[in-house]
């Protein structure tokens, strides 16, 4: 006799079939992956005031990734470096200092600067940060802060602009530096129902890196191409690949990018297939003993 529960006979089999597919097609369909494009603006690039060493190396593998990957990437995203003339970052605001020293900037609940406030307005310090002072750069409406011409974009690519709050720096593309306040890049993800980011851009031991941090930290499937990324300083590159290693963050050359990315999903998809199959058995055979 042919058990109930693969005989086609039974209503049971037949819907058990429709949620299994139906499950499937769901989760195929909300396993969407978005490309990060970090600051790949003039000022970080051969030239410009903050320049990355070999940074221009970079853009024709990202080029290459999106032409490559066109099916892979539901959405790119593009971060912007956008700063006030005066950000707090740049050396030139202070006195004394001189690009790449490190000042302790301090911060009231609410993000404001402490150390600038008078007496007469008291500030209770609620954060202390290590600040790398940098030369200015990526200025607000300026050729700097523009994305490189030799980056291939498209219409329905999304900027989000970041450390434009004159008086705190933001490496990452979701928080400023003191997790005081966000960008709209998480709202975007979500909106698209991204599970999945690959990050490629500048620089790999700031930006690059916080990015990716806060995406794993927020519950993305993070992805870091470092072929298509270039630190400020090599000597710290291998610990921050170590670092994002050990935070389950994968980092991965632009060659491995489609199997990587694809066996995960893959992985993702399977894995609750079975939990959707298993529970349908198990109903199954409740309905049987009852
Ligand atoms: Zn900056």
């Amino acid at each position: 006799m042919i058990p109930f529960w693969i005989n086609w006979n039974t209503n049971l089999c037949r819907y058990g079939l429709f949620i299994v597919v139906l499950s499937s097609f769901v989760l195929a369909v909300s396993s969407n992956t978005a490309l990060l494009v970090v600051d790949v603006q003039n000022c970080f690039l051969p030239g410009g005031s903050l320049a990355v060493t070999d940074a221009d190396e970079i853009i024709p593998v990202i080029n290459n990734i999106r032409r490559k990957h066109t099916d892979l990437f539901t959405l790119t995203v593009f971060t912007q470096d956008w700063h006030c003339a005066d950000h707090v970052s740049f050396a030139s605001q202070h006195t004394g200092h001189s690009p790449f020293d490190v000042v302790i900037l301090q911060y009231d609940e609410n993000g404001n600067l402490c150390n600038e406030t008078s007496s007469s307005t008291p500030c209770t310090v609620e954060k202390s940060i290590n600040q790398t002072l940098w030369p200015d750069h990526c200025v607000i409406n300026t050729t700097g802060a523009q994305f490189s011409d030799n980056i291939h974009r498209k219409p329905t690519d999304i900027v989000v602009k970041k450390g434009y709050h004159c008086e705190i720096d933001s490496y990452s593309g979701f928080y400023d530096n003191g997790g005081f306040t966000k960008t709209e890049l998480e709202a975007v993800l979500q909106s698209h129902e991204i599970e999945t980011v690959v990050i490629v851009g500048l620089a790999l031991d700031y930006c690059v890196y916080f990015t990716a941090l806060d995406a794993r930290r927020v519950g993305y499937n993070v992805y870091v191409v470092v072929d298509a990324s270039r630190p400020v300083s090599p000597a710290d590159k291998q610990t921050v690949v170590t670092d994002m290693d050990n935070r389950g963050i994968h980092v991965v050359n632009s060659t491995e990018l489609r199997f990587l990315v694809s066996s995960s999903t893959s992985f993702n998809i399977c894995f609750y297939y079975c939990i959707v199959c298993f529970i349908l058995v198990y109903i199954a055979s409740s309905i049987v003993l009852i």
